[in-house]
Protein backbone atom coordinates (compact mmCIF):
# COMPACT_ATOMS: atom_id res chain seq x y z
CA UNK A 1 0.00 0.00 0.00
CA UNK A 2 1.77 3.52 -1.01
CA UNK A 3 1.35 6.23 1.67
CA UNK A 4 1.23 10.11 0.13
CA UNK A 5 1.05 13.03 2.13
CA UNK A 6 1.74 15.29 -0.84
CA UNK A 7 -0.86 16.01 -3.45
CA UNK A 8 2.02 16.05 -6.16
CA UNK A 9 3.51 12.84 -5.25
CA UNK A 10 -0.02 11.45 -5.92
CA UNK A 11 -0.46 12.75 -8.77
CA UNK A 12 2.87 11.47 -10.07
CA UNK A 13 1.62 8.10 -9.03
CA UNK A 14 -2.01 8.54 -10.72
CA UNK A 15 -0.23 9.56 -13.33
CA UNK A 16 1.33 6.58 -14.28
CA UNK A 17 -1.74 4.46 -14.36
CA UNK A 18 -4.07 6.93 -16.81
CA UNK A 19 -6.99 4.84 -18.36
CA UNK A 20 -7.47 2.85 -15.47
CA UNK A 21 -10.93 3.20 -13.20
CA UNK A 22 -9.50 4.70 -10.05
CA UNK A 23 -12.03 4.86 -7.35
CA UNK A 24 -11.81 7.49 -4.31
CA UNK A 25 -12.83 6.85 -0.68
CA UNK A 26 -13.00 10.43 1.23
CA UNK A 27 -12.77 9.47 5.14
CA UNK A 28 -11.52 11.75 8.31
CA UNK A 29 -10.01 8.24 9.15
CA UNK A 30 -10.62 6.61 12.78
CA UNK A 31 -11.71 3.96 10.59
CA UNK A 32 -14.38 1.27 11.26
CA UNK A 33 -16.29 -1.52 9.66
CA UNK A 34 -18.69 1.15 8.03
CA UNK A 35 -15.36 3.02 5.81
CA UNK A 36 -13.67 -0.68 5.23
CA UNK A 37 -17.20 -1.60 3.52
CA UNK A 38 -16.79 1.11 0.80
CA UNK A 39 -13.08 0.52 0.83
CA UNK A 40 -14.07 -3.10 -0.49
CA UNK A 41 -16.53 -2.43 -2.68
CA UNK A 42 -13.62 -0.01 -4.29
CA UNK A 43 -11.51 -2.97 -4.65
CA UNK A 44 -14.08 -5.03 -5.75
CA UNK A 45 -15.41 -2.29 -8.82
CA UNK A 46 -11.89 -0.20 -9.60
CA UNK A 47 -8.41 -0.83 -10.70
CA UNK A 48 -6.49 1.64 -8.46
CA UNK A 49 -8.54 2.64 -4.71
CA UNK A 50 -7.06 5.30 -2.97
CA UNK A 51 -8.79 6.10 0.64
CA UNK A 52 -8.10 9.77 2.20
CA UNK A 53 -7.66 10.05 6.04
CA UNK A 54 -8.15 13.83 6.74
CA UNK A 55 -9.84 15.25 9.69
CA UNK A 56 -11.11 18.42 7.94
CA UNK A 57 -11.18 21.76 10.20
CA UNK A 58 -12.67 23.96 7.65
CA UNK A 59 -16.36 21.57 8.33
CA UNK A 60 -16.35 21.65 12.29
CA UNK A 61 -18.07 24.75 13.66
CA UNK A 62 -17.37 23.72 17.13
CA UNK A 63 -13.39 23.86 18.08
CA UNK A 64 -13.62 21.32 20.51
CA UNK A 65 -15.26 18.85 17.95
CA UNK A 66 -12.60 19.16 16.01
CA UNK A 67 -9.62 18.66 18.81
CA UNK A 68 -12.08 16.45 20.26
CA UNK A 69 -12.25 14.11 16.81
CA UNK A 70 -10.53 10.78 17.54
CA UNK A 71 -7.39 9.80 15.43
CA UNK A 72 -6.27 6.36 14.85
CA UNK A 73 -3.64 6.83 12.02
CA UNK A 74 -1.17 3.39 12.82
CA UNK A 75 -4.37 0.99 13.41
CA UNK A 76 -6.30 3.09 10.09
CA UNK A 77 -3.14 2.00 7.91
CA UNK A 78 -3.20 -1.62 9.18
CA UNK A 79 -6.29 -1.89 8.39
CA UNK A 80 -6.44 -0.47 4.63
CA UNK A 81 -3.10 -2.33 3.69
CA UNK A 82 -4.84 -5.82 5.68
CA UNK A 83 -7.20 -5.13 2.74
CA UNK A 84 -4.92 -4.16 0.37
CA UNK A 85 -6.02 -0.82 -0.42
CA UNK A 86 -4.01 0.88 -3.44
CA UNK A 87 -3.01 4.27 -1.82
CA UNK A 88 -3.59 6.16 0.60
CA UNK A 89 -3.49 9.95 0.86
CA UNK A 90 -2.87 11.81 4.34
CA UNK A 91 -2.32 15.40 3.56
CA UNK A 92 -1.62 18.27 6.09
CA UNK A 93 -4.16 21.22 5.91
CA UNK A 94 -1.27 23.29 3.98
CA UNK A 95 -0.90 20.52 1.02
CA UNK A 96 -5.13 21.07 0.61
CA UNK A 97 -5.44 24.77 1.83
CA UNK A 98 -3.90 28.09 1.35
CA UNK A 99 -3.13 30.34 4.21
CA UNK A 100 -6.03 32.05 5.67
CA UNK A 101 -8.38 30.70 2.68
CA UNK A 102 -11.76 31.95 2.63
CA UNK A 103 -14.48 29.16 1.90
CA UNK A 104 -16.71 29.54 -0.72
CA UNK A 105 -20.60 29.94 0.02
CA UNK A 106 -22.57 27.37 -1.43
CA UNK A 107 -26.36 27.90 -1.11
CA UNK A 108 -27.72 24.72 -2.04
CA UNK A 109 -31.01 25.67 -0.51
CA UNK A 110 -33.29 23.51 0.93
CA UNK A 111 -30.33 21.06 0.41
CA UNK A 112 -27.76 22.77 3.00
CA UNK A 113 -30.55 25.01 4.95
CA UNK A 114 -32.21 21.93 6.97
CA UNK A 115 -30.74 19.11 9.51
CA UNK A 116 -27.13 19.33 9.49
CA UNK A 117 -26.89 22.51 7.67
CA UNK A 118 -29.42 24.02 10.12
CA UNK A 119 -27.43 22.77 13.06
CA UNK A 120 -23.49 22.85 12.14
CA UNK A 121 -23.47 26.02 10.40
CA UNK A 122 -20.73 26.29 7.42
CA UNK A 123 -20.13 22.67 7.58
CA UNK A 124 -21.40 22.04 3.89
CA UNK A 125 -19.42 24.64 2.74
CA UNK A 126 -16.65 23.02 4.36
CA UNK A 127 -17.39 19.66 2.79
CA UNK A 128 -17.87 20.32 -0.87
CA UNK A 129 -15.00 22.64 -0.49
CA UNK A 130 -12.56 20.07 0.72
CA UNK A 131 -14.45 17.24 -1.52
CA UNK A 132 -13.56 19.79 -4.74
CA UNK A 133 -10.30 19.46 -4.19
CA UNK A 134 -9.66 15.71 -3.77
CA UNK A 135 -11.33 15.44 -6.83
CA UNK A 136 -9.16 18.37 -8.63
CA UNK A 137 -6.41 16.32 -7.39
CA UNK A 138 -7.14 12.54 -7.37
CA UNK A 139 -10.10 12.74 -10.61
CA UNK A 140 -11.69 9.47 -9.83
CA UNK A 141 -13.96 7.62 -12.20
CA UNK A 142 -15.96 6.71 -8.87
CA UNK A 143 -16.50 8.17 -5.46
CA UNK A 144 -17.77 5.93 -2.58
CA UNK A 145 -20.00 7.40 0.17
CA UNK A 146 -22.11 6.01 3.23
CA UNK A 147 -26.16 6.43 3.74
CA UNK A 148 -25.04 7.51 6.57
CA UNK A 149 -24.35 10.56 6.00
CA UNK A 150 -27.63 10.89 4.20
CA UNK A 151 -27.22 14.49 3.37
CA UNK A 152 -24.28 14.75 2.56
CA UNK A 153 -24.77 12.30 -0.20
CA UNK A 154 -27.58 13.74 -1.42
CA UNK A 155 -25.32 16.83 -1.69
CA UNK A 156 -22.77 15.31 -3.85
CA UNK A 157 -24.91 13.26 -5.92
CA UNK A 158 -26.10 17.14 -6.88
CA UNK A 159 -22.68 18.83 -7.14
CA UNK A 160 -21.70 15.97 -9.57
CA UNK A 161 -24.55 16.41 -11.53
CA UNK A 162 -24.54 20.05 -11.57
CA UNK A 163 -21.25 20.00 -13.01
CA UNK A 164 -21.89 17.72 -14.89
CA UNK A 165 -18.72 15.40 -13.65
CA UNK A 166 -17.95 12.33 -15.31
CA UNK A 167 -17.86 10.50 -12.02
CA UNK A 168 -20.21 7.58 -10.69
CA UNK A 169 -21.21 8.44 -7.41
CA UNK A 170 -21.60 5.18 -5.62
CA UNK A 171 -23.31 4.67 -2.53
CA UNK A 172 -23.51 1.72 0.74
CA UNK A 173 -25.70 1.12 3.16
CA UNK A 174 -24.68 1.94 7.11
CA UNK A 175 -23.01 -0.95 8.77
CA UNK A 176 -23.92 -1.17 12.04
CA UNK A 177 -23.15 -2.24 15.73
CA UNK A 178 -24.77 -5.36 17.14
CA UNK A 179 -27.43 -3.53 18.99
CA UNK A 180 -28.42 -1.05 15.80
CA UNK A 181 -26.51 1.83 16.53
CA UNK A 182 -24.44 3.23 13.57
CA UNK A 183 -20.66 2.71 13.31
CA UNK A 184 -19.35 5.99 13.70
CA UNK A 185 -15.87 7.17 14.15
CA UNK A 186 -17.42 9.14 17.04
CA UNK A 187 -18.49 6.26 18.53
CA UNK A 188 -15.03 6.13 20.04
CA UNK A 189 -15.53 8.65 22.85
CA UNK A 190 -18.39 6.78 24.07
CA UNK A 191 -18.13 4.10 26.62
CA UNK A 192 -19.84 0.72 26.75
CA UNK A 193 -23.03 2.02 28.79
CA UNK A 194 -23.07 5.08 26.69
CA UNK A 195 -23.18 2.68 23.24
CA UNK A 196 -26.07 0.63 25.28
CA UNK A 197 -28.56 3.71 25.67
CA UNK A 198 -27.05 5.37 22.09
CA UNK A 199 -29.05 2.81 20.47
CA UNK A 200 -32.30 4.42 20.96
CA UNK A 201 -31.52 6.32 18.51
CA UNK A 202 -31.64 3.46 15.69
CA UNK A 203 -34.66 1.67 17.64
CA UNK A 204 -36.93 5.62 17.01
CA UNK A 205 -35.62 5.30 13.65
CA UNK A 206 -37.08 1.34 13.35
CA UNK A 207 -40.39 2.32 15.73
CA UNK A 208 -40.83 4.80 12.93
CA UNK A 209 -40.67 2.64 9.93
CA UNK A 210 -43.09 0.21 11.52
CA UNK A 211 -45.54 2.69 12.36
CA UNK A 212 -45.99 4.16 9.21
CA UNK A 213 -49.33 3.10 8.69
CA UNK A 214 -50.70 3.68 11.66
CA UNK A 215 -48.90 6.67 12.91
CA UNK A 216 -49.43 10.19 11.51
CA UNK A 217 -46.08 12.22 11.75
CA UNK A 218 -46.50 14.32 14.11
CA UNK A 219 -47.92 11.13 16.54
CA UNK A 220 -44.63 9.62 15.96
CA UNK A 221 -42.72 13.30 16.26
CA UNK A 222 -44.37 13.32 19.67
CA UNK A 223 -43.62 9.55 20.49
CA UNK A 224 -39.90 9.80 19.60
CA UNK A 225 -39.57 13.43 21.98
CA UNK A 226 -40.87 11.66 24.71
CA UNK A 227 -38.60 8.61 24.53
CA UNK A 228 -35.79 10.69 23.88
CA UNK A 229 -37.01 13.30 27.34
CA UNK A 230 -37.11 9.75 29.42
CA UNK A 231 -33.65 9.08 28.63
CA UNK A 232 -30.85 10.41 30.59
CA UNK A 233 -28.17 9.85 28.26
CA UNK A 234 -29.66 11.05 25.06
CA UNK A 235 -30.91 14.97 24.52
CA UNK A 236 -32.69 14.98 20.89
CA UNK A 237 -31.35 17.45 18.07
CA UNK A 238 -33.44 16.85 15.45
CA UNK A 239 -36.12 14.14 13.99
CA UNK A 240 -36.56 14.90 10.84
CA UNK A 241 -39.28 13.19 7.52
CA UNK A 242 -37.41 13.41 4.72
CA UNK A 243 -38.78 13.85 0.50
CA UNK A 244 -35.57 12.60 -0.75
CA UNK A 245 -36.59 13.85 -4.33
CA UNK A 246 -37.04 16.95 -3.05
CA UNK A 247 -34.81 16.73 -0.37
CA UNK A 248 -37.21 19.20 2.22
CA UNK A 249 -39.15 18.17 5.44
CA UNK A 250 -42.48 16.20 4.37
CA UNK A 251 -46.03 15.45 6.38
CA UNK A 252 -46.87 12.69 4.37
CA UNK A 253 -45.16 9.60 2.90
CA UNK A 254 -46.25 9.70 -0.69
CA UNK A 255 -42.87 8.66 -2.29
CA UNK A 256 -39.10 7.75 -1.29
CA UNK A 257 -38.25 8.71 2.22
CA UNK A 258 -36.20 9.06 5.01
CA UNK A 259 -36.36 9.60 8.63
CA UNK A 260 -32.94 11.39 9.97
CA UNK A 261 -31.84 11.74 13.71
CA UNK A 262 -29.46 13.85 15.50
CA UNK A 263 -28.67 13.45 18.85
CA UNK A 264 -26.40 14.08 21.37
CA UNK A 265 -24.94 12.21 24.37
CA UNK A 266 -22.48 13.67 26.62
CA UNK A 267 -20.13 15.85 24.10
CA UNK A 268 -20.73 13.13 21.57
CA UNK A 269 -23.04 14.17 18.57
CA UNK A 270 -24.47 11.23 16.59
CA UNK A 271 -26.56 10.94 13.56
CA UNK A 272 -28.69 8.58 11.73
CA UNK A 273 -31.66 7.85 9.16
CA UNK A 274 -33.62 4.96 7.97
CA UNK A 275 -33.75 4.91 4.08
CA UNK A 276 -37.84 3.96 3.77
P1 LIG B 1 -16.27 10.04 7.89
O1 LIG B 1 -14.93 9.46 8.16
O2 LIG B 1 -17.19 10.01 9.07
O3 LIG B 1 -16.21 11.38 7.20
O4 LIG B 1 -16.97 9.07 6.85
C1 LIG B 1 -16.35 8.74 5.63
C2 LIG B 1 -17.33 7.96 4.77
O5 LIG B 1 -17.71 6.77 5.46
C3 LIG B 1 -18.62 8.73 4.50
O6 LIG B 1 -19.04 8.48 3.18
C4 LIG B 1 -19.59 8.12 5.48
O7 LIG B 1 -20.94 8.20 5.10
C5 LIG B 1 -19.12 6.67 5.50
N1 LIG B 1 -19.56 6.01 6.72
C6 LIG B 1 -19.41 6.46 7.99
N2 LIG B 1 -20.00 5.61 8.86
C7 LIG B 1 -20.54 4.62 8.12
C8 LIG B 1 -21.30 3.45 8.43
N3 LIG B 1 -21.61 3.13 9.68
N4 LIG B 1 -21.69 2.65 7.42
C9 LIG B 1 -21.38 2.97 6.13
N5 LIG B 1 -20.68 4.06 5.78
C10 LIG B 1 -20.26 4.87 6.75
Amino acid sequence: MLIFTEKKKLREYLDKNTNRSIGFIPTMGALHEGHISLVKKSLELCEISVCSIFVNPKQFNRKKDFTNYPVSIQSDLKFLSEIKCDAVYMPSSSDLYKKNEKIQDYNLGRLTKIMEGEFRSGHFNGVITVVKKFLDIIQPTHIFFGEKDLQQLQIIKFIVKQEALNIEVIQLPTIREKNGLAMSSRNKLLNDTEKEKASLIYTSLIFCKNQKEKLSIQEMKKKITQDFKKSTYLELEYLEFIDLVKFQETTNWERENAICISAHLNNVRLIDNIIL
